[in-house]
């Protein structure tokens, strides 16, 4: 499944634009969004990001899930 930036906690900072290996990361409409065609699912942007909101990291994704 492609990776999803929860764009509620996410800082846009752009790290995650400048580590992605295919350019699969743009901002639009003051968002920072994973293009799903694009992602070949590298787990770069997840493993750098310093918010842990590509796919909520696997705590950070349960805790908003559960929250
Ligand atoms: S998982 Fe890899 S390819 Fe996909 S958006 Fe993140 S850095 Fe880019
Ligand atoms: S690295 Fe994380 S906080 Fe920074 S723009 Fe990307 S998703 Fe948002």
């Amino acid at each position: 499944m492609p990776h999803q930036i929860i764009t509620n906690i996410c800082s846009g900072c752009a790290a995650c634009i400048e580590a992605c290996p295919v350019e699969a990361i743009e901002k639009i409409d003051n968002k920072i969004q994973i293009n799903p065609d694009e992602c070949v699912d590298c787990d770069t942007c997840k493993r750098i990001c310093p918010d842990k909101c590509v796919d909520g990291g696997p705590d950070r994704y349960l805790e908003l899930r559960n929250g």
